[in-house]
């Protein structure tokens, strides 16, 4: 079976780490815009940083939702939602089961950046694939880091 995959900028890269670096000991979250490749591969050529509006940020995220609707309008038509993005100060970079129960299936991929040591972040991605007749479940994907 083909691979999921997707591919983000070297410099969008580095956002996303900052922001989630800035943000310790919160949990930060963000987005990811973008569009297919020809391949048909994800390409991330954008990070909107969104403010971690859970009630216990240290441990969990909740995208703001006003920013989330100001983010989503703006990408409007020209760019599409490819990734979410969060952080786990403290932890492997695995979804928490809050994680599974909220993350949203339709976006093509998820993020998850730990900075358990934080001169050393983890990074993963993960996507939701339709296992079986309404299931559901959260696989790794590989990702690259292009330059342009
Ligand atoms: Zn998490």
């Amino acid at each position: 079976m083909h691979r999921l995959q997707i591919r983000i900028r070297r410099e969008v890269w580095s956002e996303m780490l900052s922001h989630c670096l800035e943000a310790m000991p919160r949990e930060a979250c963000g987005l990811l815009f973008g569009c297919l490749s020809a391949a048909g591969i994800p390409v991330a050529l954008n990070y909107v940083p969104i403010a971690n509006a859970a009630a216990n940020p240290l441990h969990s995220f909740e995208l703001h939702p006003q920013e989330l609707v100001r983010a989503l309008y703006a990408a409007g038509g020209k760019q599409e939602l490819v990734g979410i993005v969060h952080s786990h100060p403290q932890t492997a970079p695995y979804p928490s089961d809050h994680d599974l129960a909220t993350l949203w299936h339709t976006t093509p991929s998820h993020w998850i950046v730990s900075l358990r040591d934080p001169s050393l972040p983890e990074v993963k991605a993960f996507a939701f694939r339709k296992r079986q007749q309404e299931n559901f479940g959260l696989e790794a994907i590989s990702y690259e880091i292009v330059m342009d």
